[in-house]
């Protein structure tokens, strides 16, 4: 019988509680991961408008559109934060 076991149980819960918390933001930029120039969107769907009109073979290079469009605004929250 431990009590470490379970106490590190809950800092494991506690923790992803954390991130859960942390990763909807609501109203932030987002940079195009193919620009040269990251050029800035207010949300994932103008960055996906822009991304279908000026990328469109990285898009299809990414297979299923859902799929893409998730990588897209991961990608575009990640380099401009
Ligand atoms: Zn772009």
């Amino acid at each position: 019988m431990s009590d470490s076991h379970a106490a590190r149980y809950v800092r494991q819960l506690r923790a992803q509680a954390k991130t859960a918390e942390a990763s909807p933001k609501p109203a932030e930029a987002l940079s195009c991961p193919y620009c040269s120039e990251a050029r800035m969107f207010e949300s994932d769907r103008q960055l996906w408008d822009h991304a279908t009109l000026e990328h469109a073979p990285n898009l299809k290079s990414l297979g299923d559109p859902n799929r893409a469009r998730i990588f897209l605004r991961e990608e575009g929250l990640r380099i401009s934060s």
